[in-house]
C-alpha cells in the first residue's frame, strides 16, 4: 500500500508508514512481527530508549510474572518455544526482559522500532485519511493506520501529598525504579501501597533494609505464588506439552491452565476446605482460577472462601492485631485483582518491619525527612510509591488523541471507555487497539489475549488492503451494543462492587473515584471473547464502517487532494 498525496508535499519515506504501532512491549513486539510478515510497511514508535514495555520499566526488587512463565511466553513460533528455556516457574523481570529481547533479535524486529519516540499527540486528517502523530521532539509521522499497543498498566499515578517534592531522600514510583541499583542496605525505607507491586517489593526487601514502614490504606487479599526453579527435565516436559498447554489456556476464562468448576454447594464444607488446602499449596492463580466458579458470583460462597483465606493469614502473622489489619473487610476474596506473594505475611513478623495503618491515621504530608501521619512522624531515607496506575485508559488519555472533527478521545472516554470489542472506537477511524479497553486482556493472562488481539487486527488490515479500503470505523450502534455486553458480564460478578483498577477506581485520578464504574474490561471470559471477535471477522465485519479507496478518490478529487491506495 503506497500513498500519493498529490499536490501536497511528498511525505518523507521515514516519516510515513502504512501502519504505526505505538509501544514496544509484549503486544507491540508481536504486532510488528505479524505486520512485517504480512508485508506492511510498519514501524513501532516507543517512548522508552529500548523495548520491553512493562518488563523494561518495572525494575523493582521482586518483580516477576505471576502467570506461569510457559503460559506467558508467546505461542506463535514453534522454533521460539524450542529455543527458549524458562528457569523459574514464575520468571523474574530480568529474565523476562531478556526473553523479549531474544524474541526481537531472533525475528530481527529491532530495525522496525524507533526508540525515544514518545507520541504526544495524534490527529486524524479526514481529507487524506491519515493519522498525524507528533512526537516529543516535535517530529511528525503520518500513518494510514495506527495500532495502539499501549499496555493496560503503563500510566503510573502518584498520590497528591503535600511536600512530596521537598523530601530530602530518594523517592520514586515503582514503575520508575531507577536502572542503576538503589542502595537499600542500612536504609530506612517507606513503601506506600499494598497492591501486587507493593506486595512483591515489601517481601523482597524486608530482610535487606534497616527499617521498613509499610503505609497501607486498604489491605489486599493475597495468596502464595509458590514459585520454584524449572529443571532441564521439566523444561523438556513443558516443551513436549506446549500444544496442550496453549490449548488449555485458550479454553479457560482466565487464559491459564487452571480451570474453574461449578458445584460449590454440592460439596460439604469439609470437602471444600480440603480442596482449598490443596489449592493454597499449588502455584500461581490456582486458588482463584481452579476454584469453584460460585465464589465469584454468590455472596455466601465468596464469604466462605474469604473466611478461609483470612484464617490462613491469621496462621501466618504472629501479632493478631497486625493480622486483622492485613485482612480485607471491604471486599471479598477474588473480587479485585489478586496479588500473589512469597512470604509476604511472614514479613510482618520481622522486628524491622512496621505496618502503618493510614486508614486509621492518614498521611498528612511528606516532609524533608520522611512521612508525617495524623499520629506520628516516620523518618525515612527512601520512599517508594507503589501507588498503581491510571489503568487501561490512562495511556490513551495521556496522548492527545483527536479524531473526526477534532473530537478528543479523553473527552469521549471521560465517563469510561466506549469501544467495539475493545478493538476500535467510533469517531477515531483507523485506530486499532491491541489489548484495548473493554477487551479481555485486562481480565486474563495478558499475552494469551494479546496474541488473539494482534492476530485479529492483522487479519483486518490484510482484508482492508485486499479490498482497497482506506478507512475503517466502528459504528456507534455496535459500540453501544458491546457496552451492553461488557456491563452485563461485569454486573454478574461480585467484583462489581470493589474499588480496584479492574473497575476503573483510582482516587489519584480526577473522576475515577468512588461511585464511578468505568467498565474498563470485559469479564465474559477469554473463550467467549475470542469466539465473538472471530465471528465478526468471519461474517465480514458487521459493526464496522468501511470506505473503499474509490470513494475516497472521488471525495479527494472534489477537494483537489488525491489519495491513491
Ligand atoms: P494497585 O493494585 O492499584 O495498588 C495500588 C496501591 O497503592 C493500593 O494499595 C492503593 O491503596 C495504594 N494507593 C494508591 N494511592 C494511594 C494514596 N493516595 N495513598 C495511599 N495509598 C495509595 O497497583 P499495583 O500494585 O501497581 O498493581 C497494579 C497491577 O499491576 C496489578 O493488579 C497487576 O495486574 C499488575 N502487576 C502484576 C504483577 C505480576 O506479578 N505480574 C506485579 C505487580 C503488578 P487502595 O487499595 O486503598 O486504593
Amino acid at each position: 500500500m503506497t500513498i500519493d498525496q498529490g499536490n501536497e508535499a511528498e511525505p518523507d519515506e521515514q516519516r510515513h508508514r502504512d501502519v504505526v504501532v505505538i509501544g514496544a512491549g509484549v503486544s507491540g513486539i508481536y504486532a510488528i512481527k505479524k505486520l512485517i510478515d504480512a508485508g506492511f510497511d510498519a514501524q513501532v514508535l516507543e517512548a522508552d530508549e529500548d523495548l520491553g514495555g512493562t518488563w523494561y520499566r518495572n525494575r523493582y526488587p521482586g518483580c516477576r510474572f505471576d502467570s506461569e512463565s510457559y503460559t506467558y511466553g508467546y505461542s506463535f513460533s514453534r522454533e521460539l518455544l524450542d529455543e527458549w528455556n524458562w528457569t523459574e516457574r514464575f520468571s523474574p523481570q530480568p529474565e523476562n526482559l531478556r526473553y523479549l529481547n531474544f524474541v526481537a533479535d531472533k525475528f530481527d524486529l529491532r530495525r522496525h522500532m524507533r526508540f525515544n519516540a514518545q507520541v504526544t499527540s495524534m490527529d486524524w486528517d479526514e481529507a487524506n485519511c491519515l493519522w498525524h502523530l507528533t512526537l516529543g521532539d516535535g517530529d511528525v509521522v503520518t500513518a494510514r493506520f495506527v495500532v495502539a499497543s499501549l499496555g493496560p498498566l503503563s500510566a503510573p499515578t502518584l498520590p497528591a501529598l503535600d511536600g512530596m517534592d521537598d523530601f530530602g531522600g530518594t523517592s520514586f514510583h515503582s514503575f520508575h525504579w531507577p536502572k542503576d541499583p538503589v542502595e537499600l542496605a542500612g536504609k530506612r525505607v517507606g513503601v506506600i501501597g499494598t497492591g501486587a507491586t507493593g506486595i512483591q517489593i515489601i517481601a523482597e526487601i524486608a530482610d535487606k533494609v534497616a527499617e521498613l514502614k509499610v503505609f497501607q490504606r486498604r489491605p489486599n487479599w493475597s495468596t502464595p505464588l509458590n514459585n520454584g526453579p524449572i529443571s532441564t527435565e521439566e523444561m523438556s516436559e513443558i516443551r513436549r506439552r506446549y500444544d496442550d498447554i496453549f490449548a488449555a489456556c485458550s479454553a479457560t476464562p482466565g487464559g491459564f491452565e487452571h480451570q474453574p468448576k461449578w458445584g460449590f454447594w454440592d460439596k460439604t464444607q469439609d470437602e471444600r476446605r480440603a480442596l482449598w488446602d490443596e489449592l493454597y499449596e499449588e502455584s500461581g492463580f490456582a486458588i482463584l482460577a481452579a476454584n469453584f466458579a460460585e465464589i465469584f458470583l454468590d455472596e455466601d460462597a465468596n464469604r466462605e472462601i474469604s473466611e478461609y483465606i483470612a484464617d490462613r493469614i491469621r496462621q501466618r502473622v504472629d501479632n493478631p492485631k497486625v493480622a486483622e489489619k492485613l485482612i480485607p473487610v471491604d471486599h471479598g476474596f477474588g473480587t479485585q485483582r489478586l496479588p500473589l506473594e512469597t512470604s509476604y505475611f511472614e514479613t510482618y513478623n520481622r522486628d524491622n518491619v512496621e505496618l502503618v495503618d493510614i486508614s486509621e491515621h492518614s498521611i498528612e504530608a511528606v516532609t524533608t525527612t520522611g512521612i508525617r501521619t495524623a499520629a506520628d512522624h516516620y523518618d525515612l531515607d527512601v520512599i517508594v510509591y507503589a501507588t498503581g496506575f491510571d489503568a487501561i485508559t490512562g495511556a490513551y488519555d495521556r496522548i492527545g488523541i483527536h479524531g473526526v472533527d477534532g473530537a478528543g478521545l479523553a473527552d469521549k472516554w471521560s465517563e469510561g471507555p466506549r469501544t467495539y470489542m475493545g478493538l476500535l472506537t467510533s469517531g477515531f477511524p483507523n485506530l486499532l487497539m491491541v489489548a484495548g479497553p473493554q477487551s479481555v486482556s485486562g481480565s486474563t493472562n495478558f499475552p494469551r489475549a494479546i496474541e488473539t488481539g494482534v492476530e485479529w487486527v492483522t487479519e483486518l488490515l490484510c482484508n482492508l488492503r485486499d479490498q482497497g479500503i482506506v478507512r475503517v470505523e466502528a459504528e456507534p450502534e455496535a459500540e453501544q451494543e458491546w457496552l451492553g455486553e461488557v456491563v452485563k458480564a461485569h454486573e454478574r460478578l461480585l467484583l462489581r462492587r470493589s474499588k480496584g483498577w479492574f473497575t476503573g477506581y483510582n482516587a489519584n485520578v480526577d473522576g475515577h473515584s468512588e461511585g464511578t464504574i468505568r467498565y474498563q474490561a470485559y469479564f465474559g471470559g477469554a473463550p467467549r471473547y475470542t469466539r465473538r471477535i472471530a465471528e465478526v471477522a468471519a461474517n465480514g465485519y458487521p459493526g464496522l464502517n468501511m470506505t473503499p479507496s474509490d470513494d475516497r478518490l472521488s471525495q479527494a478529487e472534489a477537494s483537489e487532494t488525491e489519495v491513491r491506495p
